[in-house]
This record gives structure tokens, C-alpha cells and sequence, in this order.
């Protein structure tokens, strides 16, 4: 196949290439494990107002960071542009995530922005958002007008003092609960039947640190209409001096979690669903779903890269096909070069054919890639989780 090849503005990634055939998008782009595309996570910023020591440690992110500067990053104009190509090769999913996403200015405009994407069907689209929550009381009712319809909020645990180191700013756990309060007063994830099934709270463990907040955690979300999501600390990046024995394996956890609540496994909510879904259990020991229910993502033990969906473009607009790459392929680079929707929705559609990404599942396998010469595995406060 003849190519052209967009003159690249980053030589830290590869250029996204335009075959001479277009691909059209028509919603059946398969990669080569056969993975459709759905599900697309933008990063807004690489910027965050906490340090939480598994995604920006203080030693790395300090005063000689250097983070992108202003005109490196994506407009709005220019994600929605891209968004709305992914859209029309059958993305039905949109996560806004970063570093600290409510840190960027104006956000609301270009959820608005969002919001009015529709599908090929007329569909609007599942919108949604990941944060610290510490603008959350401040920002809540700005993002539902804008359209947000759910929200995800990052918490560690209970304890102020674990919660404040964890974090490394000293920022307060009560905060982030009035954030979440702030969240639910607007109905921010609340669904038809009142229940605030979208929105949901998310904890890293880290054996060493915050273990001790699993039963607390889960005893203050039970019966709330929140869901707890308990995430197994990842390699992600290679900043965070990540060690296994970090790692609480889910089973582990469901079996701590088994100890004090009866719980029932639940069936996925939606293919390519990262997290395993487990409800709270009445005497009879059936699902009550006024108790609600938790999830574990167990990125580390349990690779799910078999029905991964998901691709994540930088705030630099580079598209990354896994977590875990080491290289993004750069379509800010065709946005800004005069490409036509046409040849940057060819461009997707070549690199996602192309895809064959599977880092979780191979390290599983004790056959993880080997390191890209030159290259450093991207960092979750770049691309966002
Ligand atoms: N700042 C926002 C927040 O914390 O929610 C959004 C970006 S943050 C990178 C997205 C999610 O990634 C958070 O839920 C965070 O806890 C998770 N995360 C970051 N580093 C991680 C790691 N090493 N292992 C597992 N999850 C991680
Ligand atoms: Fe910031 Fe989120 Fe990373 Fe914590 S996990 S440092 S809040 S980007
Ligand atoms: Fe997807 Fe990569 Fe995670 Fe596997 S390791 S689930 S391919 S992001």
C-alpha cells in the first residue's frame, strides 16, 4: 500500500500515517486480536494538584518538571474535531481524564463540546470524567449544565493522615467526600430510577500504605448508590518505583471484603467492562441492590487485554493503544498540517488495524515486551487511566 506521510511536529512519537486507500469509518474496525475500538480516554492535562507517590512522585514532578507548555497541548476545537473521528469509527464511550482534568481552564466549554457529538445512530454519547475531586464542591453544578452525565472520583481511604500522605499535598479526605457530596446534590451519575449508578469512587491499594482503609472504605460506600472500585496498583509508568509485593491480588481483597460482607459476583455490565463486579448479598445471600455493590480491577493479576476497547490520546493529541506503550502516534501533527477528516479518520483506522498491544496479558505470561530502545514507558499523569 502507497502512503503518505505527514510531516511529524514531535520526534518523540511516530508519525500517524495516511494509507492511499481510505478507510472509511463504519463502526467494524477490528485490530489485529480483533478488538473493536469504543471506548477513548482524553487527556486534558498533564498537570495535577496532588502528588499521590504511585502517580506523581514529588522526587519527579517538582519545580524542574518540565510540563507541556500551553501551545503543545490539544484545543477544544481540535479534541472534539478528533473525537468526533473516533465517534464515527464506533467510539461510544468518552472519559475526560489527565493529570488533575478540572485543572483546565474553561473544561465545561469543551464538554459542552462533547456532549453534542451523537453517534452514527444519533446517539448521544456515554460521557464521563475521572478526578482527584478536590474542585468537585466548586465545579459540580458547571459540569452537569455543560452535559457531563457521570463522574468518577479517585479516593484512597478514610484516615486524613493516610489520605494526606498518600496524596503528598496534605490535602483533606473531608474535601474530597464534600466533592463527591457536591457531585450527588447535582445529580451528577444519577440514573432514572434516583440511584447514582454512574458515579463511582476509585482506590489504588498499595499493600504498605493504605490496606487498613479496604473495610472502611467499603462500610462508608455500602448502601450509598456509590460504587467502590478497588484498583491493584500498576507498573504503570516508570516513575513510581512500582514493586509486586505492593500489589493486593482482587482475589485477595474479595476475600477480605467476603470476611465482613457477603458478597455475590455479578455479571459484567458491558463488554470490555474493566472492572469485575461483586454485590453486596441480603441473609438469603442474593444480590440487595439498595446495598449496592463493589468492583476490583485487577489490572496486574487478572490481564483483561483480551477484550480491551480502549485508546487514549495524549493532551498533545498522541494516540496510544495501550496503558502501558512506550510511543504514541501523532495526530496533532496531521490536525495542524491541513489534513482532511477523511485522511486523519484513515489514519485511526490504519494504526488501530495495526494495533496488537497486549502488555498485562503477556506479563502475566512472564513474556512482558522488551523495553523500546530509547523510549521510556508513558506516564498515567500523561495519557490519564
Ligand atoms: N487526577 C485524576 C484522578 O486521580 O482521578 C485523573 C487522572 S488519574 C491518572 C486516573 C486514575 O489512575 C486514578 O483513579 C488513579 O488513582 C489511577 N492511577 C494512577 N496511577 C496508578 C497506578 N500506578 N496504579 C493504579 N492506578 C493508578
Ligand atoms: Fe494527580 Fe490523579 Fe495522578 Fe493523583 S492519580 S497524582 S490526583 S493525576
Ligand atoms: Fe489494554 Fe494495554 Fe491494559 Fe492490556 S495492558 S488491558 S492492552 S491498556
Amino acid at each position: 500500500m502507497s502512503e503518505r506521510v505527514i510531516p511529524l511536529l514531535d520526534l518523540r512519537n511516530r508519525a500517524a500515517i495516511v494509507p492511499a486507500q481510505a478507510i472509511v469509518p463504519n463502526g467494524l474496525l477490528g485490530d489485529q486480536r480483533g478488538r473493536p475500538l469504543r471506548d477513548l480516554r482524553i487527556s486534558v492535562t498533564d498537570r495535577c494538584n496532588f502528588r499521590c507517590n504511585y502517580c506523581m512522585p514529588k522526587e519527579v514532578f517538582n519545580n524542574d518538571y518540565k510540563y507541556l507548555p500551553h501551545s503543545s497541548l490539544l484545543s477544544f476545537e481540535e479534541i472534539t474535531r478528533v473525537a468526533s473521528l473516533f465517534v464515527a469509527h464506533g467510539v461510544q464511550k468518552l472519559r475526560l481524564t489527565g493529570g488533575e482534568p478540572l485543572l483546565r481552564k474553561n473544561l465545561e466549554i469543551l464538554i459542552e463540546q462533547l456532549a453534542a457529538l451523537r453517534t452514527p445512530e444519533g446517539q448521544p454519547l456515554d460521557l464521563t470524567l475521572t478526578t482527584n475531586g478536590s474542585l468537585l464542591r466548586r465545579k459540580a453544578a458547571g459540569l452537569k449544565a455543560a452535559g457531563l452525565q457521570r463522574v468518577t472520583v479517585s479516593l484512597d481511604g478514610l484516615d486524613d493522615a493516610i489520605f494526606r500522605a498518600m496524596n503528598d499535598v496534605d490535602f483533606p479526605v473531608a474535601d474530597v467526600l464534600d466533592g463527591i457530596e457536591a457531585a450527588k446534590e447535582v445529580g451528577l451519575g444519577q440514573d432514572t430510577k434516583g440511584r447514582f449508578s454512574g458515579l463511582k469512587v476509585n482506590m489504588v491499594v498499595k499493600k504498605s500504605t493504605n490496606l487498613g482503609e479496604i473495610i472502611p472504605m467499603a462500610r462508608h460506600f455500602r448502601g450509598s448508590g456509590i460504587t467502590l472500585r478497588f484498583i491493584e496498583y500498576m507498573d504503570v509508568g516508570e516513575t513510581n518505583g512500582w514493586q509486586m509485593d505492593e500489589v493486593l491480588p482482587s482475589a485477595e481483597l474479595i476475600k477480605l471484603l467476603q470476611a465482613e460482607f457477603p458478597l455475590v459476583q455479578l455479571e459484567p455490565s458491558a463488554p470490555g467492562e474493566t472492572a469485575q463486579r461483586w454485590g453486596y448479598a441480603n441473609a438469603q445471600g442474593e444480590f440487595d441492590p439498595s446495598l449496592g455493590e463493589v468492583g476490583v480491577i485487577s489490572s496486574v493479576t487478572q490481564a483483561f487485554c483480551g477484550d480491551c476497547n480502549r485508546a487514549r490520546l495524549s493532551t498533545e493529541g498522541q494516540l496510544y493503544l495501550c496503558l502501558f506503550a512506550a510511543e504514541g502516534h501523532d495526530l496533532r501533527g496531521l490536525l495542524r498540517n491541513g489534513a482532511s477528516d477523511q485522511d486523519i479518520a484513515s489514519a485511526i483506522g490504519l494504526i488501530w488495524q495495526e494495533r496488537d498491544d497486549r502488555y498485562s496479558e503477556l506479563r502475566g505470561l512472564n513474556l512482558q515486551p522488551p523495553p523500546t530502545p530509547g523510549k521510556k514507558r508513558v506516564e498515567m499523569s500523561y495519557i490519564g487511566g
